[in-house]
């Protein structure tokens, strides 16, 4: 687990608003929401940003974005529909180096994004 602050929260050296976890994911709810469901998927083990992926992780991204899914159906939130979102780098917006999935809901969403 990466030294940040989404390995301190899976290790629950501090606290966070958990609402999802299996053995691969956990999930919890944004700090700043910019919807009315804002829930951070993290995998349990880090990456620092979808760079490092390479091979080895294809079964640990599948899980983090199903895990995301299944969140999303078991919420009732597939209907209207979501967005998931992973930001990488500087221009990607990414400001915490252990890679996340945002899963965005409770609102229409606007394309491009800013
Ligand atoms: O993709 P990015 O790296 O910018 O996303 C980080 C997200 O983590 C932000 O949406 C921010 O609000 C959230 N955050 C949080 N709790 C923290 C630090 C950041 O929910 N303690």
């Amino acid at each position: 687990m990466g030294d940040t602050i989404f390995g301190k929260i899976v290790r629950r050296e501090i606290p966070a608003d958990i609402v999802y976890e299996n053995d691969d994911v956990l999930a919890f709810k944004d700090l700043n929401p910019q919807a009315p469901v804002h829930v951070l998927f993290v995998p349990k083990r880090a990456l620092a940003t979808l760079n490092e992926a390479t091979s080895a992780d294809a079964e640990l991204l599948g899980k983090l974005m199903l895990a995301a899914a299944d969140y999303a159906k078991a919420q009732g939130f597939d209907k209207d529909g979501y967005r998931v979102v992973v930001n990488c780098n500087e221009h990607g917006g990414q400001t915490v180096f252990h890679l996340h999935l945002h899963l965005l809901a409770g609102r229409r969403m606007h394309w491009p994004p800013g």
